[in-house]
């Protein structure tokens, strides 16, 4: 039999050539970037720039059909490629056009091109595989009442999809989701052509991010939602996603972020996204999480009982102020995650203050009483513990949230309220888009002081106990408290 067709030719010799690849190179192995806390999340050797991800839902009992494209720059030779994966079965990879090998080894999808990558090239990479939303808790996909929402933080954006699955390398997102009649899907970003609503047959949905996003902000949600649209500050288009049959039982909420986005916007600068809104999901997530221009958050929080309006209020302007505070400013490695929760309690916590309802001293008052306790448990801030095996949420723990936002209140202790305004609006300003850790902060706040920080800081950040609290000699870490 003669092959007649160049494609087929130009596979067989790839496929030949891939052989001879395979045959000198070792076992492929899981890697990571050395983060301190997830050491096996991300990858070495390349840094993405694009995802381009597909998904074909059916019903929350079937894998999702998903075709995950990258465009990434190889930052050094590469025979292998590693990607973070799991929760999937793949079918088929293609590196450059190429088929390339493909093996699972612990969380790692691991790729051997056909050929090797040389410096600086670009890489184009397609796999086909499936997405399975069934039978986890540990993140990724949440099954809701009427469809899927995503909460991927901190290392689970990997469950859903290939990726190099680290807040450090931050690229833009393009999403194409196919779901049947009557349901909506609404991912991260601004709509593409937008289908008719309740169309007959199944529809794809597209979205893109015009800023680049960590993995870990990616939000897909499909459902029976009202995609609820509205105005905020300076013309900010804002957009809402909640279950149809609440809306305007919601909407009362919904109404509450322009005034939310004007108070941080007053405080930090100009909101850094292309648009911003709630995402109500009916599912019992047990937190709310700050993706990408659409915070997830619990149906529950605003239709159950016992929950008073100032703390919703609160919680709400927790999640926005993470759009500054980690999603555009993402942390260099997960031990900096106090520089998001921290900031995000600093807001929620003046927000509350402002409402006359919970005072910011009262509040910081009571988390220095228990800051040594914190730290004993989980660590100082900037130095938290691992989380327990199978327990990764554990890392969202006290410590990282009001012990964080008490470094933030000693820093305006000691340096000032003026110098600290300006440290929080050149933070967000210096660092938009971008990538930023504890050192970067401890080296801004000193430049606005106008003098060195870092003895002062270093304890706060990361010793065993709570230095003293400037302005505050009364102050104690209150025993059994
Ligand atoms: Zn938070």
């Amino acid at each position: 039999m003669q092959l007649t067709s160049p494609r087929l030719r130009a596979a067989l010799l790839a496929a030949a050539s891939l052989t001879l690849v395979a045959a000198v190179l070792p076992p492929p192995k899981a890697l990571g970037i050395g983060d301190p806390l997830f050491p096996e999340l991300g990858n070495p050797g390349y840094d993405v720039l694009a995802y381009d991800l597909s998904f074909t839902y059916k019903d929350n009992r079937s894998p999702l059909d998903a075709v995950t494209v990258i465009d990434a720059r190889a930052q050094e030779p590469l025979e292998r490629i590693n990607l973070d994966f799991t929760n999937g079965t793949v079918a088929e990879a293609e590196v450059n056009g190429e088929p390339a090998r493909f093996e699972s080894v612990a969380e790692d999808l691991v790729l051997t091109p056909a050929r090797p990558v040389a410096a600086h090239m670009p890489l184009h990479i397609v796999i086909r595989h499936t997405s399975d939303p069934r039978g986890r808790s540990d993140g990724g996909w949440v099954v809701t009442d009427d469809g899927l929402a995503m909460a991927n933080q901190a290392d689970a954006a990997h469950r859903v999809f290939p990726c190099n699955d680290h807040p450090s390398d931050k690229a833009y997102f393009t999403f194409r989701i196919t779901a049947p009649a009557g349901l909506t899907a609404v991912a991260n970003g601004v709509p593409g052509a937008l289908p008719a609503r309740r169309a007959a047959a199944p529809t794809t949905w597209t979205y893109r991010t015009v800023h680049p996003m960590a993995t870990e902000l990616a939000q897909v949600s499909v459902g029976d939602s009202a995609v609820v649209r509205g105005t905020g500050p300076h013309g900010l288009p804002l957009r809402d996603v909640v279950p149809a049959a609440d809306r305007q039982k919601l909407e009362r909420w919904l109404k509450k972020t322009p005034g939310h986005i004007e108070w941080m916007e007053q405080r930090v600068g100009r909101y850094p996204f292309e648009n911003y809104g709630v995402l109500i999901a009916r599912a019992k997530t047990g937190f709310e999480l700050e993706t990408q221009t659409l915070s997830l958050f619990e149906h529950g929080l605003f239709t159950e009982e016992g929950y008073p309006e100032w703390y919703v209020e609160s919680v709400m302007v927790h999640e926005l102020a993470h759009q500054w505070f980690g999603d555009s400013v993402t942390p260099r490695a997960w031990s900096d995650l106090w520089l998001n929760e921290g900031h995000a309690t600093w807001y929620e916590a003046l927000y509350a203050d402002g409402l006359g309802k919970y005072s910011l001293e009262r509040r910081m008052r009571e988390a220095y009483q228990r800051s040594d306790q914190w730290r004993a448990a989980g660590g100082p801030p900037a130095a938290p513990k691992p989380a327990a095996p199978g327990q990764k949420i554990g890392l969202f723990r006290p410590a990282v949230y009001d012990g964080a936002a008490l470094i933030l209140y000693a820093l305006r202790q000691e340096i000032g309220a003026e110098a600290f305004d300006r440290v929080e609006r050149s933070w967000v300003g210096e660092h938009r888009d971008a990538v930023a850790g504890t050192e970067d902060f401890v080296r801004l706040a000193s430049r606005e002081a106008g003098r060195d920080l870092g003895e002062f800081l270093k304890p706060w950040l990361y010793g065993s106990t709570t230095p003293p609290m400037p302005g505050h000699p009364e102050w104690s870490g209150a025993k059994g408290a």
